[in-house]
């Protein structure tokens, strides 16, 4: 049986000519090919011009990589999911953008992976004097070294430091310090007769759904010198 379909786009409603290619949108469900979704090459030029990416801004979190993009014209995109593609050099987003757009997408991301990877502690020695008092000396990834900071730890449990550090070094220094404070808590539980010196301890050990509150929250600093 033959039946005809006429071009008309879904987005602006105009009767159009194709060109070489004919634009439509992507249904899986799709039955009858008249409820085809045809897009004219006005409006595809329109979306092409849009997304001219002026910046993305990338944000890992459990694994899942959204990214903020803003568009040359000043509209906003916020926490698109998202996946870098290696292969195709390409970010592919929850939302239909151009190639030429994932393409620039993907610029952002390694310029950002790196930073990210640079951020990462090489090594960081954790250091308790007589007195209790903590220091780090730390080195990352991208070179930055850090000598002997004081730390000190908040009542709600977080670390502080008297210097001035990037908010990288903070929250690695937040994984390192729990890895030190495992440690410290073995050695001072296999050397039970010695006074402890200081250290730290997970207050919430039973109970595993508890321990969602961030990580560092359930540690409390115990033990201090002269008591
Ligand atoms: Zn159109």
């Amino acid at each position: 049986m033959i039946r005809s379909l006429s071009l008309v786009c879904s987005v602006c409603g105009a009767a159009f000519a194709p060109g070489q290619e004919l634009y439509y949108k992507q249904e899986p469900l799709l039955q009858d090919i008249r409820e085809l979704k045809l897009i004219c090459p006005d409006c595809i030029r329109c979306w092409e011009k849009k997304w001219q990416v002026e910046d993305a801004i990338f944000q890992e979190e459990n694994y899942v990589l959204t990214v903020t993009v803003t568009l040359a014209d000043g509209s906003v995109y916020k926490n698109l999911d998202c996946t870098a593609l290696e292969e195709t050099e390409t970010v592919v987003t929850g939302k239909d953008i151009p190639e030429e757009a994932q393409r620039t997408l993907y610029r952002f991301y390694k310029t950002w992976r790196e930073e990210q990877e640079s951020h990462k502690l090489e090594d960081c020695f954790f250091d308790r004097d007589a007195e209790g008092n903590l220091k780090a000396t730390l080195t990352t990834a991208g070179g930055e070294h850090y000598e002997a900071l004081h730390l000190r730890i908040r009542a709600d449990g977080s670390p502080e430091t008297a210097e001035d550090i990037p908010d990288y070094i903070m929250e690695e220094l937040v994984t390192a310090l729990k890895a030190y404070a495992a440690q410290e808590a073995m050695i001072s539980s296999a050397a039970a007769p010695m006074p402890r010196t200081g250290g730290f301890r997970r207050s919430e050990e039973r109970g595993k759904n508890t321990r969602k509150t961030g990580d560092y929250g359930q540690m409390r600093e115990f033990g201090r010198p002269g008591r």
